[in-house]
Formats: structure tokens, C-alpha cells, sequence
């Protein structure tokens, strides 16, 4: 029987951990706080700014959107976070990405309090996963991906995985993760320089698909029921559809589904758990600030 994993339950299986440990928090006196910054009128980005605000509002979270306008200089830009990093009812902040191109993005993420990094970009929380410390933050797609395999209940100690993709988003940061002790994956990273890609995913227990690439992953590449997450989200047009594209993974779903012992799908697989483990990150740095 083939398994499609379903990202929406198991981001409500989070919130129902989450909203325990909220409501304990709040018990304390605390209410953990979330800052998005976001600069420019990217449509992609407004989409995902709302929806973050929206899900802070229905657990209960204090959450600030600051939206500035494209113009915005980097001083300005660097002064707002550092006054979100001094703000006490603020325990996670992050500036949507991609800033508008005349922002300096890694000045940024490094201005950051690493204590409030909830997005798990500042090099103290990348050094932090590379060396398996757990007081840092992880970058939430990789750690909601860790989440829907274990979930599914996959084996993951000395599996063979295929991450493709090395960005420091997803693919580095998931290939970290994966490779921890504990985890235990023997992991192989693709990328654009890499040769026989489907002979390298051929020998997967578990394809990890972030790319970018619309429908890049086919079945012919795929060992019969190996596991497939797909971390791809990519706009095709779509003529048929009221907006005039729709959105697809990196992964052929259809003809992969046939093989793949289980398969996210997209939309509903991955997505839905990013912002889950955002609120998740956010949890965590309020009681670690609080010392709790
Ligand atoms: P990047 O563009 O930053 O990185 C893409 C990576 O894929 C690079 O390492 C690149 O290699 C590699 N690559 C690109 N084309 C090929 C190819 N033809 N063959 C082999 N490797 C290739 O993308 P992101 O990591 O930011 O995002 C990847 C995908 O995941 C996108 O579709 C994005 O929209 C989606 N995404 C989804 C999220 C979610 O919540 N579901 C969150 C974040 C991203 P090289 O380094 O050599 O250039």
C-alpha cells in the first residue's frame, strides 16, 4: 500500500503539542512572541508573512508584522532589528526572504539576536546543528521534513537518503540534520555539478527533493517503494486555472506515486509543516529565553 504522507495532519498534531505547551507558558505569565519583517511588496512573500501572522493569532501568540517599503535602507532595516531584538514580549524574529536586492541579506541574518533566530539562518545556529548542540535553532523546512519521516515511521539509521539540493535553506541544513547521531542517515547531497543523478536515486531508501525544479524527480529514478519528500514548490502555468498557474513539487507526482512506498504531495505535504515548526521554534526560544 502506498503511503501519501499527509503534511496537514501532522501540522495539526504539532499544534495540539503546541497549544499544551502554550497554554503552560501562558500559565507562567508568558506569551511567546514572533517578529516578521518584511520589505517590498514580493506577492510569494505577503502570502507567506499573512499566513504566519494568521497562525500566531489561532494559537494564541503575540505577533508583530512589520511591513516596510521597498525603499527601505539598510541602517533602517538594521535598526528595526535590533529594536525586535531588545523587545521582551519578542522571542523569535525573522526578515522574510528574499529582501529587495539592494539589502545585504547574510548582514542581516548575522545582526540577528541568535537567541530569537527561530528561521535557524545566523552561523551560531548553523555551527550549532553541525556540531549536534540542541540549543539551537534549526531551519524549520529540514526539521519539518525530519518530522513527516518520523512520522511515517520511515527507518532512518543507516538508510541511504539523496538530499538534492545544497542551499543553506533546506538541503544543507536537512543533510546536517540527517547525518546527526540519532539520526544516523548515511546521507548524499545533489546538486547542479553532480553526475548520474538518477543513478544516485536509484540507490535511495528516501529522496529528499529541494531544487526547485518543477517535476525534476521521475518514477525511472525511483527505487520501488522508496520514501519521497518533496520540498519543491514551483509555479507552472496552468490556463485551465482561475489564476493561471498552479503550484508543483520537484517531484513527478504521478508517475512517482506508482512506486514510492510513500510520497508527500504538493500542495499539503511539506508547506503546512514549515510554519508549523516556525510556531515550534518560537515555542522553544520563549522558554529558553525564560530559562524554563
Ligand atoms: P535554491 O535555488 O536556493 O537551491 C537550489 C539547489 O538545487 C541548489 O543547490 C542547486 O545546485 C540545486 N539544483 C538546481 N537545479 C538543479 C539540477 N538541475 N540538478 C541538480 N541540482 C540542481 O532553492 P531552495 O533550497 O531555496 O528551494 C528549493 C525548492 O524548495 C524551491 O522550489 C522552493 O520554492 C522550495 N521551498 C519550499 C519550502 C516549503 O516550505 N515547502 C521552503 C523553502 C523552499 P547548485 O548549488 O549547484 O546551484
Amino acid at each position: 500500500m502506498r503511503t501519501i504522507i499527509d503534511g496537514r495532519a501532522i501540522a495539526e498534531k504539532v499544534y495540539t503539542e503546541l497549544r499544551g505547551e502554550i497554554a503552560d507558558l501562558k500559565s507562567r505569565g508568558l506569551t511567546p512572541g514572533l517578529a516578521v519583517v518584511l520589505v517590498g511588496d514580493n506577492p510569494a512573500s505577503r502570502a507567506y508573512v499573512r499566513a504566519k501572522d494568521k497562525m500566531c493569532r489561532e494559537l494564541g501568540l503575540h505577533s508583530v508584522k512589520l511591513e516596510l517599503p521597498a525603499t527601505t535602507k539598510q541602517e533602517e532595516l538594521l535598526a528595526r532589528v535590533d529594536k525586535l531584538n531588545h523587545d521582551p514580549a519578542v522571542h523569535g524574529v525573522l526578515v522574510q526572504s528574499p529582501p529587495p536586492p539592494h539589502i545585504d541579506e547574510v548582514a542581516i541574518i548575522r545582526a540577528l539576536d541568535p537567541r530569537k533566530d527561530v528561521d535557524g539562518f545566523h552561523p551560531l545556529n548553523v555551527a550549532k546543528l553541525a556540531m549536534g548542540d540542541n540549543s539551537g535553532f534549526v531551519p524549520c523546512t529540514p526539521l519539518g521534513c525530519l518530522r513527516l519521516l518520523r512520522e511515517t515511521n520511515v527507518s532512518l539509521s543507516g538508510a541511504n537518503i539523496v538530499v538534492l539540493g545544497r542551499s543553506m535553506i533546506v538541503g544543507k541544513p536537512m543533510a546536517l540534520l540527517l547525518m546527526q547521531k540519532g539520526v544516523d542517515a548515511t546521507v548524499t547531497v545533489v546538486h547542479s555539478r553532480t553526475r548520474n543523478i538518477g543513478e544516485v536515486c536509484r540507490r535511495a531508501d528516501v529522496i529528499i527533493a529541494a531544487i526547485g525544479q518543477p517535476h525534476f524527480v521521475k518514477a525511472d529514478q525511483v527505487r520501488e517503494g522508496a520514501v519521497v519528500i518533496d520540498v519543491g514548490i514551483n509555479r507552472v502555468d496552468d490556463a485551465g486555472s482561475e489564476r493561471g498557474y498552479r503550484l508543483v513539487g520537484d517531484v513527478d507526482f504521478d508517475s512517482v506515486v506508482k512506486k514510492a512506498g510513500a510520497i508527500t504531495p504538493v500542495p499539503g505535504g511539506v508547506g503546512p509543516m514549515t510554519i508549523a515548526m516556525l510556531m515550534a521554534n518560537t515555542v522553544k526560544a520563549c522558554r529558553m529565553l525564560n530559562i524554563l
